[in-house]
């Protein structure tokens, strides 16, 4: 599916506005927008709170896409309110996969408006390597097996 990084990004930068909700917490510094396969945007602002109990704008959009019970993600964008784009943290990286595995193939839209696949964010994606170390495990309990009987 074929889309517009300025068309994303305004979406992304509509929402993100800081607001400082207390001396604790504020939000909107990030707004994010995901386009998903149905062609929708959806969008989400971070929250930042004391105490580690905030979350990005990502985390957010996500949960806006979930409640239409869309999970693929065709490109994703954050920026600040001052309108920089932003890549975005390991964690969102790591979410965006396991909410669906094909998006991995999500365009992700860095600085200057580079684009790069989720996959390649992810390299040596552990679930891989948990599989990978898995079928080591059992070739070894394979080779081990006729040592113990
Ligand atoms: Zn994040």
């Amino acid at each position: 599916m074929e889309f517009d990084i300025d068309t994303l990004k305004a979406a992304a930068s509509a929402v993100a506005r800081e607001q400082n909700l207390s001396k604790d917490c504020s939000a909107g510094g990030v707004g994010a927008a995901l386009l998903c396969d149905s062609g929708d945007t959806y969008t989400g602002i971070c929250i930042d709170a004391s105490c580690s109990i905030g979350f990005c704008a990502e985390h957010a959009a996500i949960a806006e896409m979930l409640k239409s019970r869309r999970t693929r993600v065709v490109a994703m964008i954050a920026v600040n309110d001052r309108g920089e784009i932003l890549p975005p943290c390991g964690r969102c990286r790591e979410l965006i996969y396991q909410v669906d595995k094909r998006n991995g193939d999500t365009q992700v839209i860095l600085p200057d408006k580079r684009v790069m696949l989720l996959r390649d964010l992810l390299p040596w994606h552990w679930s891989a390597n948990k599989k990978r170390s898995r079928e080591r495990g059992e070739a070894s309990a394979r080779r081990r097996s006729p040592r113990r009987a």
